[in-house]
């Protein structure tokens, strides 16, 4: 039985893997002239695998995807991750943040070994092979730079990622193939994603590249629930990026989709009560500029003193009272979310009706989805990686099952 994967991420890596165990001839098809380029870019921060947290609060960061993804990670989750991580040589360790990452934090060589593994085990890897659809007879059809191939397959993994980095080869170019042959997909948003405030001049040729280091954050979802969380973050040109940001991006995504603009509120001194801060901050200044008595008596300098004098009027900067509650509750308007292009993820993608619970396309028999092209989203913190390596490893059990239960036609 012969088993065509198309995309070679993580997602399409694990189904291939899979696949070739369970004893089918794998042929891997990749669009670009090497495979797993998000991956490798994954590590240049420290690849984050998966997450130590308990099962439960696990699955809930598949927000209201987890009911779907909760049978798919708990047959490939966390563990099943370390220990495949382990088997090809890459020892992992948890940080103390609960996220785990390969011992020496990069994707290089965890992507090496598994590549040399997949070779050995029979996978067969034909890159510059840009997927176009299905032609009249069912075959697969590839733009090469040899001209368009047609093959014959019995069964297809699709891993064919979301749309975020498209120059490492996630185009989202699948969706109007799929949607001709009545696939259902969810158009695609940016996930773990920046967003644009109006920056004065001043403030971004001052601050820009800086981090905003333990703040506490405070947004807001379309159903009004608040969500509360503490950690850093990036000023941009544009606007705010990176760590605490990226865990309230899909509410405040949501909300601007919604509401044209979301609110993010800021703590600037998340370990001082406000009554503290009002009684330090009235203290007679002296001769002191107000930046330092700001930075004696509250702590606040630097960036967040920028921010300060950013969102508040001059009047309200002076006043101790209205001082202290902007250092505790800082509101930054969010005008748009940053382009899907920059985003380390994506939202949507094909809708989970329109699959079975192998991952098998219900439109398309023989036909089966796998990875960041499905419609499921997650925070960072290796919930990605873990959901992309579990649909990749559920797809190709799905296409194995399905094969040996006799179906042999992938149209
Ligand atoms: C900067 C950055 C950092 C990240 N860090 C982390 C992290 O630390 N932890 C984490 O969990 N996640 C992280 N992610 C997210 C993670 O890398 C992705 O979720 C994951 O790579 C998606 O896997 P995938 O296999 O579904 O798709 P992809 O990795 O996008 O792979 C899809 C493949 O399909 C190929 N393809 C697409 N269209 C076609 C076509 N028409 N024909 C043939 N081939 C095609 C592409 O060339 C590509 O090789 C990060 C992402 C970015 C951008």
């Amino acid at each position: 039985m012969k088993i065509a994967i198309i995309g070679g991420g993580p997602a399409g890596l694990m189904a291939a893997e899979t696949a070739v165990q369970g004893g089918a001839q794998v042929e891997l098809y990749d669009a670009m002239a090497s495979v797993g380029r998000k991956f490798l870019l994954a590590g240049k921060g420290g690849l984050n695998l998966t997450h130590s947290e308990p099962p439960e609060a696990f699955l809930a960061r598949y927000g209201p995807r987890q009911n779907k993804l909760a049978p798919i990670v708990r047959s490939f989750g966390p563990d099943a991750v370390r220990e495949w991580a382990q088997q090809l040589g890459v020892t992992t360790f948890v940080g103390t943040s609960g996220r785990i990452f390969p011992t020496d934090l990069k994707s290089a060589p965890l992507l090496r070994a598994w590549l040399r593994r997949l070779r050995k085990a029979g996978v067969q890897f034909h890159v510059r092979h840009r997927w176009r659809g299905w032609d009249g007879q069912g075959q697969l059809q590839f733009s090469t730079p040899q001209g368009t191939r047609s093959i014959l397959v019995d069964a297809v993994v699709l891993a064919l990622g979301g749309g975020s980095w498209p120059k490492l080869g996630s185009d989202a170019a699948w969706i109007p193939i799929l949607e001709e042959r009545r696939v259902p997909v969810k158009p695609l948003q940016p996930a773990n994603c920046g967003f644009d405030v109006k920056w004065t001049d001043h403030f971004r040729t001052k601050f820009a590249g800086h981090p905003v280091k333990s703040v506490g954050v405070v947004a807001k979802t379309v159903d009004d629930i608040v969500i509360r969380l503490r950690g850093e973050f990036i000023i941009t040109d544009t606007g705010v990026e990176g760590g605490v940001i990226y865990s309230v991006s899909a509410a405040l995504r949501d909300v601007i989709a919604a509401k044209g603009v979301a609110t993010l509120q800021l703590d600037l001194a998340p370990d001082r009560e406000v009554k503290r801060l009002i009684k330090d901050l009235s203290q007679p200044r002296g001769k002191r500029t107000m930046a330092t008595h700001l930075e004696r008596r509250a702590g606040v300098a630097g960036v967040k003193a920028g921010l300060l004098r950013e969102v508040l009027s001059k009047e309200e900067f002076a006043d101790p009272v209205r001082l202290a509650a902007a250092i505790k509750a800082l509101p930054l308007r969010l005008v748009a979310t940053r382009p899907i292009e920059e985003a380390i993820s994506t939202a949507g993608g094909v809708k989970f009706e329109g699959l079975d619970e192998r991952l098998m396309f219900r439109r398309l028999p023989g036909v089966f989805g796998a990875g960041e092209m499905l419609d499921w989203e997650a925070p960072t913190g290796g919930y990605l990686l873990t959901a992309c390596l579990a649909t990749g490893h559920a797809a190709g059990v799905g296409a194995l099952t399905w094969l040996n239960e006799g179906r042999n036609t992938s149209q």
